[in-house]
């Protein structure tokens, strides 16, 4: 078979630990045999990090920026542990983090389903995904703890001259407050970002908030999302898609009701507690994708879960290790689709169709790692090592392309 050509390279970003060793694998196994792979490689790996002061980091966002397409590798985000354990310079910061402002982009979680795994929802057969608004609100708020009775209040000076006050409480005896913000930039940058990915993915989206109650903050960022969905009504209304709001309480009763298959934009704290919960009721944080979207159209691929590291410790010791890859391949799949898509090029994204469909197999098979051996039935499940999955996937992968 004559490999598929590429015209335009993906950023590769590689990262750390047991999905570093995954990350090899899958490229000898599932992609290079088959692809002529182009990529501009970045080692994100935690010793490069350090090496370069970061810069590593800076310079692959900046590639996402040039291309439009990356495909990312878990990576440590180092604390006081691993200062020591890779005796690091500085304690650097998540990569993710920095990849997130540079680009200003939005992540959209989905899971990958499968028939043999239900999810703990019995109406839901379709994905749900979730768009967390990653900035701002009470993740970077300032706080006072009052010792006792006074007066709070919010003052706002404007650089040209207008001042706005409000009393917040008199206090009588002692408490606490808060102070949050927001920024129109930020909020229509995530606006844009959920409209495209939904176009993109052919899903509506709901948004929402608490805007009843908080009629200023909260129904700013209905403003802005009401205001940018003009800019896709046409689009929308083309694909039959909806964008339709409502409040976070309703949208919760809603999402436990339907049938998943759309997009639940989340304000940054309502997203981190969904998220969760909604990751949690598909099944296995092995089987959830990440994608980062820019709000001018940029891509970065990725896994949800992060390097398992206890995984990797055994790895280390020479024991088996039976780590789920399913993620970090539908990480590439996604890049692979998303570059065929936009360099016109059909045989890509029917080869990245088509690795999906072989990891499908494999998994409907019963042939899995060992975190989806307890959540499986209708099929008997058997449990494989890290390599064997992905050598079990090649084997259907090569029966599908006619290898
Ligand atoms: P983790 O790597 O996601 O792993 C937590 C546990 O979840 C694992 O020990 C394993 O459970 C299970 N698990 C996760 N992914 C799996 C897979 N693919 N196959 C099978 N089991 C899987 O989270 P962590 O241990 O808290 O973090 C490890 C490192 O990853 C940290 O240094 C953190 O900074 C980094 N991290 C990076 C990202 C990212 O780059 N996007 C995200 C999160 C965390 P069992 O041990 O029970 O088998
Ligand atoms: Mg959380």
């Amino acid at each position: 078979m004559e490999k598929i050509k590429m015209t335009t390279p993906l950023v590769e970003m590689d990262g750390d630990e047991m999905t570093r060793i995954l990350w090899k694998m899958i490229k000898d196994e599932l992609i290079l045999p088959f692809v002529e792979l182009r990529t501009e490689y970045y080692d994100l790996g935690l010793e490069k990090r350090d090496a370069t002061e970061d810069r590593i980091t800076v310079e692959a966002a900046e590639a996402t920026r040039k291309y439009g397409v990356a495909v990312k590798c878990a990576t440590i985000t180092p604390n006081a542990a691993r200062m020591s354990e890779y005796n690091l310079h500085q304690m650097w910061k998540s990569p993710n983090g920095t990849i997130r402002s540079l680009l200003d982009g939005t992540v959209f979680r989905t899971p990958i389903t499968i028939p043999s795994i239900s999810p703990a929802v019995k109406s839901w057969k379709k994905p749900i995904t979730i768009a967390r608004h990653a900035y701002g609100d009470v993740y970077k708020n300032v706080e006072i703890r009052a010792a006792g009775a006074g007066v709070a209040k919010l003052v706002f000076e404007g650089a040209d001259g207008d001042r706005q006050e409000v009393v917040v409480h008199e206090f009588k005896g002692s408490g606490v407050l808060q102070g949050m913000h927001n920024t129109d930039r930020s909020i229509t940058s995530f606006a844009h970002s959920c409209f495209k990915f939904a176009i993109d993915t052919k899903q509506d989206v709901w948004f929402s908030t608490k805007d009843t109650i908080s009629k200023k903050y909260d129904a700013r960022f209905r403003e802005i999302f009401d205001e940018v969905f003009e800019q896709y009504r046409s689009d929308f209304e083309r694909l039959g898609l909806e964008y339709f709001y409502t409040l976070i309480d309703d949208a919760v009763a809603r999402v436990i009701r339907s049938e998943g298959g759309f997009i639940w934009a989340c304000k940054n704290y309502d997203g981190d507690v969904m998220s969760d919960m909604v990751s949690t009721a598909f099944g296995s944080l092995a089987m959830m994708t990440s994608v980062l979207v820019s709000p001018d159209g940029k891509y970065e691929y990725e896994a949800a879960h992060g390097t398992v590291t206890r995984h990797y410790y055994k790895h280390l010791k020479g024991e088996e290790t039976s780590t789920n890859s399913m993620a970090t391949i539908f990480a590439w799949t996604g890049a692979l689709r998303k570059r065929g898509e936009l360099d016109g090029l059909p045989e890509l994204v029917r080869f990245a169709c088509q690795l999906e469909d072989a990891c499908f197999d494999t998994l409907n098979e019963g042939i899995v790692t060992k975190d989806l051996v307890s959540l499986m039935h209708g099929v008997e499940p058997r449990a494989v090592n890290s390599r064997e999955f992905l050598l079990e996937i090649r084997k259907r992968l090569e029966k599908r392309l006619g290898a």
